[in-house]
């Protein structure tokens, strides 16, 4: 099946909006004509609202889902061309998630997974374009480049950010971590810049830009932090649970396994197709209007939409005044993420960083395709940002700067989520203040809403797994109520 969202480019046939995806639902409703109440309905079927969904309908709660695209997985889905698996946005996973390994074991996908790299064959080198020029090095001198940056750059209290975050899985545990969320990552890079060299501080920029898709001045440092601490407080934990271990089948071959146990307990109805306007709060119950103008009521309602959108629906009665302020300042991250198909081989073990000048600025060898050719997936974000589908020989010839001479693009396949009107951005990145001002309130439920969504998870925010816990948070939290509440129901 072919969704409406994603881009691909070949040379012969061109430009072509939307791309074969197996997250795409069909039939695209199934609402059961008895049920006009539900215990619960979930807006959204991205992994929040997939494990939601999931997690209420195996309780035995009847649940409605709701969701605006014509296909699972939200901000993760992967699209599969000629066999091969191109993810157009959330990607890797690690056993050091414990939400995400929750859920590989419950489907027993361990085999499912491969490894990104593979420095085994070809040109096997690091090729480092910055404004003082390029150089090739080893990758273990990009390790060992990045260690040395990233060991300055996190060391705030003399622990490598040991002692502001002691528990990764609470940002403010230490309340001293608030004084630290006024800094961006460039100024914390200006306190620090006169001990990197030239080198260190291109590498080091690229990798930051590359974990926010904005700008150093625009990404809070205390949020690179936070990422640091999930990562074991090293950089090898960094490319370990960051950017190695992705699903041979791609993400919608594990989004679907949620859709699918969700629905063979009878209790799930679903609609695609149907984004959703207006979210009342009645008292007794919850109703949702789509922007056709056709109403679902049930007991509570689990919204996930993703910060950067939350103020497009008309919540009644409004959202809370500090709730509202931080969907409007939303989070950073305008990532882009293109992946090429390139006919030399020996590019399979190449990886690249050309900073700040290229909109395109990082990439790695991602694995090789059917066809026998070289996958490089790039990112770009919102330094220089730019809409790839707007002029593709801007996006190629982007592409081909980050190794001149060497990349002979057959294919291009990507997601633009600047523009995708239900996100309006890719994963969470905070701005300075945003989280020690809104993390909390974020989080709040709203009277029979509850808000849920990996933006403002605890532990991975901004990741699948936090989606996964938030999602298992939000369904625990209906079961629940609704349990104690069951005489009370019947009479609704
Ligand atoms: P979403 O996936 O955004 O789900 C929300 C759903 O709500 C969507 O399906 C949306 O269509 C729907 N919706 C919105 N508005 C409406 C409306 N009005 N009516 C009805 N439905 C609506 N994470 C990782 O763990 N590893 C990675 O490697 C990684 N890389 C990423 C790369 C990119 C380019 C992107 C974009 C994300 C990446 N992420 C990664 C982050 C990860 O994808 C997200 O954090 C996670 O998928 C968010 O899940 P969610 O369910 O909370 O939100």
């Amino acid at each position: 099946m072919t969704s409406r969202d994603g881009w691909s480019w070949t040379k012969s046939g061109g430009l072509k909006q939307g791309v074969p995806s197996i997250g795409v639902i069909q039939p695209a409703t199934i609402i059961s004509s008895t049920e006009v109440f539900y215990d619960v309905i979930i807006v959204g079927a991205g992994y929040t609202g997939l494990t939601a969904a999931r997690d209420a309908s195996v309780s035995g709660l009847k649940v409605l889902l709701l969701e605006a695209r014509d296909r699972i997985g939200g901000r993760s889905w992967s699209s599969n061309i000629n066999g091969y698996s191109f993810e157009m946005g959330g990607t890797w996973v690690s056993w050091e998630q414990p939400h995400v390994w929750r859920e590989i074991s419950r489907y027993q996908m361990r085999n499912d997974l491969e490894n990104s790299f593979d420095f085994s064959r070809g040109v096997n080198h690091f090729q480092l374009n910055a404004a003082h020029g390029t150089t090739f090095m080893s990758h273990e001198e990009e390790d060992a480049l990045l260690v040395s940056g990233l060991h300055k750059f996190v060391n705030v209290d003399g622990a490598m950010g040991r002692k502001i975050i002691p528990f990764p899985h609470d940002t403010f545990h230490n309340p001293e971590a608030r004084q630290h969320d006024n800094l961006s990552a460039q100024d914390r890079l200006n306190q620090i810049a006169a001990t990197l060299s030239p080198n260190e501080r291109a590498a080091l920029e690229g990798f930051m830009v590359l974990c926010s898709g904005s700008t150093m001045s625009k990404m809070s440092f205390l949020e690179f932090l936070h990422w640091w601490a999930l990562c074991g407080y090293n950089y090898q934990g960094c490319i370990e649970r960051l950017i190695t271990y992705k699903f041979k089948g791609g993400q919608s071959s594990f989004a679907i396994r949620f859709f699918q146990e969700a629905l063979a307990t009878g209790n799930l109805s679903y609609a695609f197709n149907t984004p959703i306007q207006a979210i009342q709060d009645k008292k007794n119950m919850v109703e949702a209007t789509s922007k056709s103008g056709r109403k679902f009521q049930a007991a509570r309602l689990i919204s996930t939409i993703p910060l950067n959108v939350l103020n497009t629906i008309a919540f009644d009665p409004p959202l809370d005044p500090v709730r509202k302020a931080a969907a409007d300042i939303g989070h950073v991250n305008q990532c882009i993420k293109v992946h090429a198909e390139v006919t030399d081989k020996d590019m399979r073990s190449w990886t690249g960083v050309t900073y700040p000048r290229n909109q395109l600025f990082y990439a790695i060898g991602d694995g090789t395709t059917p066809a026998g050719n070289t996958h490089i997936v790039a990112f770009g974000g919102d330094h220089f940002h730019f809409h790839p589908e707007e002029n593709v020989d801007t996006t190629l010839q982007t592409f081909q700067n980050l190794a001149p001479g060497k990349l002979n693009i057959q294919r291009l396949v990507f997601h633009n989520w600047s523009k995708d009107e239900f996100a309006k951005g890719a994963w969470f990145f905070s701005p300075p203040n945003l989280l020690s001002t809104s993390l909390d309130a974020l989080r709040e439920r709203h009277g029979n809403i509850l808000l849920a969504s990996s933006d403002w998870a605890v532990g991975w925010r901004s990741f699948i797994d936090g989606a996964i816990e938030e999602g298992t948070r939000a369904a625990l939290t209906v079961k629940n109520e609704l349990a104690k509440s069951a005489p009370q129901r019947a009479n609704l």
